[in-house]
């Protein structure tokens, strides 16, 4: 592995994204203690940076050691003790994931579903909440399964009015899409680095507001998790400075850095780059007479799930993307398995260039498989030409 050259992957599938060379450079800077007053600073950098990315003025913001699913897990563990009640939204991997582990704290789930490729109802969410008035109410944003975005507009108040904290997965949104943790009333949100973030996966950035604080503090009993156990992360990220583990410390660099290029171009700016590249692969999947999964309304900029048309050999055109053209999609999961395609058009990977080049190698990929139809490009490089 040390003197094989890996090739250089355009990775425009569900995550990780493409990385920067700073954050790569940042990467491989001499280590400092956890504990070394340039680390803490370094610390404290990040941490106002990630309330920069999560629109919010939360004291308790960090990145949790471990990825996006180390964030989720430290939400709901923290949140919730053995014979609560959650509920949990699901149209997707994600969902079903909480689901999981809502289970695994001995508090107890209810499902509130929608059909995969559809957001979740907000009537049957509401009638969820009256007939259950659970600790927690918990819903993905951006279903990286499937390519929904979910509205988090009303969702706060609804789950405030009883008694509800509102637990949001901004795994594959945030630094794509607005998050606005402050303004949606989210109470907790966390991320992934590898997504929108455009940084190695390693790290799960996650905000807690006060009332998730003062939830944390009246427990009963200590968090199930000694590793997730916010309380005693807290020490190490605020004013005690106290080791709990080890914090990552290449991988903090490399958050900073990362976190220093969206302040650059700025999160507004960013996520318009995000739409208008959504916007543009779109037109080309379309032009090609293709059809996407997911309806216009609730479609996410940054994981575009495209079916599949019938007669295509799913793995052949990924395999063939992958080989002839350094190109990485991914594939369906669950009952979406072969049915559609999944292209991550995150962080760094969102640009004009890619859309053309992806556009342009399915194309190609699917004339090699006999599927023969009209090309995408134009129509994509035209939304650039008319613009926003
Ligand atoms: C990727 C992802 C996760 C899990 O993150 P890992 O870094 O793979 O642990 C959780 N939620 C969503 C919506 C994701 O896309």
């Amino acid at each position: 592995m040390t003197d094989q050259t890996l090739p250089k992957r355009i990775l425009l599938g569900p995550g990780p994204s493409p990385v920067d060379e700073r954050v790569l450079r940042a990467l491989s800077q001499p280590l400092l203690g956890h504990l070394d007053p340039l680390f803490l600073r370094i610390m404290d950098q990040i941490q106002e940076l990630l309330r920069y990315v999560f629109e919010t003025r939360n004291r308790l913001t960090i990145p949790i050691s471990g990825t996006g699913s180390a964030g989720m897990e430290a939400a709901l563990i923290n949140l919730l003790e053995p014979g609560d009640k959650a509920v949990v939204c699901i149209n997707g991997v994600f969902g079903e994931r909480m689901f999981d582990i809502v289970g695994r704290t001995g508090a107890e789930p209810i499902a509130v579903r929608a059909e995969w490729g559809h957001p979740i109802d907000v009537g049957q969410i509401e009638d969820a909440l009256k007939q259950s008035r659970p600790k927690v109410l918990a819903i993905v944003h951006a279903e990286t399964s499937t390519g929904v975005l979910q509205k988090l507009e009303g969702l706060a108040d609804l789950a405030h009015a009883h008694d509800t904290l509102l637990i949001v997965d901004a795994v594959t949104s945030l630094g794509g899409h607005p998050v606005r943790v402050d303004a949606n009333g989210v109470d907790v949100c966390y991320s992934g680095t590898q997504k929108c973030l455009s940084c190695p996966p390693g790290l799960s950035p996650i905000t807690f507001s006060e009332r998730a604080v003062e939830r944390i503090r009246s427990r009963r009993q200590k968090v199930q998790s000694w590793y997730l156990d916010m309380s005693m992360i807290e020490k190490y990220w605020g004013s005690d400075r106290s080791y709990h583990h080890t914090a990552p410390i290449s991988m903090n660099y490399a958050l900073l850095e990362a976190l220093r290029i969206v302040r650059e171009e700025g999160l507004e700016a960013r996520q318009a780059r995000h739409q208008l590249n959504h916007r543009a692969f779109v037109a080309g999947v379309e032009a090609m007479g293709l059809s996407m999964l997911v309806a216009p309304k609730s479609r996410l900029w940054s994981l575009n799930a495209v079916r599949i048309p019938e007669g295509v050999d799913d793995q052949r055109l990924r395999t063939h993307l992958l080989e002839r053209h350094n190109i990485e999609i991914g594939g369906g999961l669950g009952p979406l398995k072969g049915k559609v395609w999944r292209v991550g058009l995150m962080g760094a990977g969102s640009s004009r260039e890619n859309v053309v080049l992806v556009i342009g190698a399915i194309h190609e990929a699917l004339a090699e498989q006999g599927h023969t139809c009209p090309p995408g490009v134009a129509s994509a490089e035209q939304v650039y030409e008319l613009g926003a």
